[in-house]
């Protein structure tokens, strides 16, 4: 077999043949020539048989690695006339319109960048992270469902950060489909407007619930645009507000035994955080442990505790609305007069969204399905943290929770 030959079944490169190999410091570069005649835009379906002219230097490309070698792909190009993108570099079936990889390597890694972190990819692949940053967007921008914002009836906003310093995306949930739909930098009213202007006034007009969280801006959005849809506080939020309330009176409960002389206290309690902030049912043997003193202890701490594990309570069982209704009320009466200042605080919040809240149980927007899908938001947002550009922020998240398939090059079919 000749080694042209050989290449050709390697590489799996559609649309060109290996006319040479060659073997240099650390890579392996490989020539190909395009068996196509007619140049083709990169942009749209235009087609000609006229050549523009050649550029004058290779184009190269990054295609999967063989053993410990990089490949590259290198081809002579020529360009094109389009009548509505005028001058362009003709296209090519291997590697998206200005990437510098095939579309094999691009598949790969946006698969890794949905698994793994960023120093298994960065190492593995030597790409830097914001390449890779760059080709989740590209995979994202040619593989997203194009019907996603199609028939939907109950949605979810939510913002999350994806890096330091106030840089926040908003993000539109499918509750029935399970999946990101939507998404954008920003977490102001203006933001969740652009969603609803892309939806149009017929699709908007077919929502028929919008859960989100307590904050004024999406709250207006979703007044002035989904018209037939009910406002509901997702059951999340709802909790998120009484869990931040505990975490208040522990800090202050925490800052007070570091002012004692003896230290020891100060020091077991410090580990108490996650015993308090987590489900009973998650605590490890030390935590329970922990959390047993705590109770032993009483005080103003274990009654936060208590306030919160019973707020709590009311969203995870099968309670119909009117006993939750009851519930809420006779929590918020609870807590007003807890004397702790950030759960009176948290209880005329809970009023004053009361309606909403329990419009959300009573359609049944389901808290741990929304908790596992913004656990799982969360952990791509912090990898995506290094990421310099917020819609490569947002790509990941697509590519993770959103509806795309994913497909590893030895997933195609052949051609
Ligand atoms: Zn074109």
């Amino acid at each position: 077999m000749r080694v042209t030959t050989a290449f050709n079944r390697l590489l799996g490169l559609p649309g060109v043949s290996v006319t040479a190999v060659c073997f240099e410091a650390d890579q392996l570069v490989v020539d190909v020539g395009l068996r196509r005649r007619r140049l083709q835009c990169p942009k749209c379906s235009f087609s000609t048989a006229a050549c523009y002219d050649t550029r004058p230097v290779f184009s190269t490309w990054r295609h999967t690695d063989m053993g410990r070698w990089k490949v590259i792909v290198r081809a002579g190009l020529r360009r094109l006339a389009c009548l509505t993108h005028g001058v362009r570099v003709e296209a090519v079936s291997f590697a998206r319109h200005r990437s510098g990889f095939s579309r094999d390597f691009e598949d790969l890694i946006a698969f890794l960048a949905t698994k793994t972190d960023k120093t298994t990819i960065t190492r593995l692949s030597r790409v830097d992270w914001d390449s890779v940053g760059r080709i989740c967007e590209r995979v994202v921008a040619e593989g997203l469902d194009p019907g996603r914002l199609d028939g939907l009836v109950s949605i979810g906003v939510d913002e999350v950060s994806w890096r330091r310093h106030h840089h926040y995306l908003t993000l539109v949930t499918d509750h029935i489909g399970k999946k990101i739909v939507w998404g954008a930098e920003g977490k102001d009213t203006a933001t969740l407007d652009a969603f609803f202007d892309e939806l149009g006034d017929q699709r908007a007009g077919q929502l028929q619930a919008v859960s989100m969280d307590m904050g004024a801006a999406f709250n207006k959005s979703v007044r002035d645009n989904a018209p037939n849809a009910v406002a509901c506080i997702d059951p999340f939020h709802a909790v998120k507000t009484v869990t931040d309330a505990l975490d208040v009176v522990r800090r202050a409960t925490w800052n007070e035994l570091r002012r004692l002389p003896d230290q020891t206290a100060a020091k077991k309690f410090k580990g108490a955080r996650w015993c308090l902030l987590k489900r009973p049912e998650n605590l490890t043997e030390d935590q329970a442990a922990t959390l047993r003193q705590l109770r032993r202890r009483g005080g103003e701490l274990w009654r936060a505790y208590s306030l919160k594990e019973a707020f709590r309570e009311i969203f995870s069982g099968d309670l119909d609305p009117d006993q939750a209704a009851e519930l809420i009320d006779r929590w918020c009466s609870r807590a007003s007069r807890s004397r702790l200042a950030p759960f009176v605080k948290a209880a005329k919040t809970i009023r004053k969204f009361r309606d909403g809240i329990l419009a959300a149980i009573r359609l049944k927007i389901n808290n741990a399905r929304a908790e596992g899908l913004n656990n799982h938001v969360r952990l791509i947002t912090r990898r995506a943290y290094g990421f310099h550009s917020p819609k490569a922020a947002l790509a990941l998240v697509m590519l993770s929770c959103g509806p795309i398939e994913l497909h590893l090059p030895h997933e195609q079919s052949p051609d």
